[in-house]
């Protein structure tokens, strides 16, 4: 019997309001991809339009604390007061049954997961930075979603300038333009079709 071949952790990272989201929700239901989203547990409070289980798991800091102190993550961060971490059982299950799996992460705890799988030699990994032409974009966007108060945005924008420098330790940068989301989600899919291929033939 063949051995199933472990799938590929694709690391979707950028700054707050650059886009991720809707960049690489279009992929997620082409079956040639096998992509299945990860997602986070998060301390931060749910919006209106977010659902439980899909958009995050809403945990209180208790108990985001304990599953921190029960190994039950694969990487956290703190960010803007809040902690988000992705469940780690989960990734290990997706990836063991051969399918793909994309992480949407700030720039703290994908340089966590880089680092982690340096150490671990796992080359089925793809990191992609998507960073925006410039922080008034971000800020502009931000503003536009009004999801959170100015406080917190001026912090997200304080902490998207270091967090843009850190796109160099990504193996993939892209720009995500203004009017141009079709284009970006074209080249990710092209990013990610191209490292499935390679896996295939290894
Ligand atoms: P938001 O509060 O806007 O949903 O997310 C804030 C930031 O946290 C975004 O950049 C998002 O990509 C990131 N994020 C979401 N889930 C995780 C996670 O599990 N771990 C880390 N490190 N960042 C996350």
């Amino acid at each position: 019997m063949n051995k199933q071949k472990k799938g590929i952790l694709f690391l979707l990272t950028g700054p707050s309001g650059v886009g991720k989201k809707t960049i690489w929700q279009p992929l997620i239901n082409l079956p040639e991809l096998k992509l299945v989203f990860s997602v986070s547990c998060t301390t931060r409070n749910k919006r209106p339009n977010e659902i439980e289980g899909v958009d995050y798991f809403f945990k209180t800091k208790e108990e985001f604390e304990k599953m921190i102190k029960n190994n039950g993550l694969l990487e956290y961060a703190t960010y803007a007061n809040n902690y988000y971490g992705t469940p780690k059982s989960f990734v290990d299950q997706v990836r063991k049954e051969g399918k793909n799996i994309l992480l949407e992460l700030e720039p703290q705890g994908g340089l966590n997961i880089i680092k982690m799988f340096k150490e671990n030699k796992d080359s089925n990994f793809v990191s992609i930075f998507i960073a925006p032409e410039n922080i008034d974009v971000l800020k502009e966007r931000l503003l536009e979603r009004s999801t959170e108060s100015i406080d917190v945005i001026t912090q997200r924008i304080k902490q998207a300038e270091w967090e843009i420098q850190q796109a160099t330790a990504y193996q993939h940068m892209i720009i995500n333009k203004t009017g141009c989301q079709k284009e970006t989600t074209d080249t990710l899919y092209n990013i990610i079709i191209d490292a499935i291929r390679k896996n295939k033939s290894k």
